[in-house]
């Protein structure tokens, strides 16, 4: 029997580094995939279709939603951000690991429909730095940086949600931490289930 794979949540502000500690989590890892989101904001510079996000029109998003497409979705910052339900449990099904890159309102969502779900926040050193990361990053202009700097404020309020928090001060601890939970959550009940129910039967 193929043991299941983990659905790992991982959210955390805009300009946190998540993508970068992710990707660099990723990158030496096997058995594991990477949920491509759908959305319906405008690609940013060096975006492509299928790689970072489906990027859909509205209309299309609210029908895969209508079609019982996502696995949970939330609008941030004016847009429609989804996670296409089939793939997560292809995977999922394969024995496959899959990451979910979300934020907070769709990783409820995703504990409530999924309980064995891992969340896992990964928070600022501290707000100051925070905003510091966003400004310097010169992808968005002023008006956007102040909208993801308030929805920030409140996913830090709804960080006690989550069954693990990630302080990113440096990547490399970033990293590390992210590989200890997720090596452990392995052997969470909640995921030796299928091995408890056969060797019960079979005792
Ligand atoms: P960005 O526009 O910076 O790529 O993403 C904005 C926010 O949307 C980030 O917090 C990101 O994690 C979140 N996001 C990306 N994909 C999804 C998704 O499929 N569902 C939800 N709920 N949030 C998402």
């Amino acid at each position: 029997m193929t043991k299941k794979g983990q659905l790992i949540v991982v959210s955390g502000p805009s300009g946190v580094g998540k993508g970068t500690v992710l990707g660099q989590y990723l990158a030496s890892r096997e058995r594991i995939a990477y949920s491509i989101s759908a959305t319906t904001r405008n690609p940013r510079p060096g975006e492509q279709n299928g790689v970072q996000y489906f990027f859909l029109s509205r209309e299309e998003f609210e029908q895969t939603v209508q079609n019982g497409g996502m696995l949970e979705y939330a609008s941030y910052n004016g847009n429609y951000y989804g996670t296409p339900k089939a793939p997560v449990e292809q995977q999922r099904e394969q024995g496959n690991d899959v990451v979910l890159e979300i934020e907070v309102q769709g990783a409820l969502q995703v504990k409530k429909s999924c309980p064995d779900a891992l969340l896992i926040f990964i928070a600022p050193p501290s707000f100051e730095e925070l905003r510091s990361r966003l400004t310097g990053r010169q992808t968005e202009d002023e008006k956007t940086v102040e909208n993801r700097l308030n929805i920030a404020r409140q996913e830090l309020k709804c960080a006690g949600e989550y069954d693990y928090i990630i302080i990113n001060d440096t990547i490399e601890q970033a990293v590390e931490r992210l590989n200890q939970i997720i090596s452990a959550n392995r052997y969470n009940k909640n995921n030796m289930k299928e091995f408890l129910d056969e060797v019960n039967q079979n005792a």
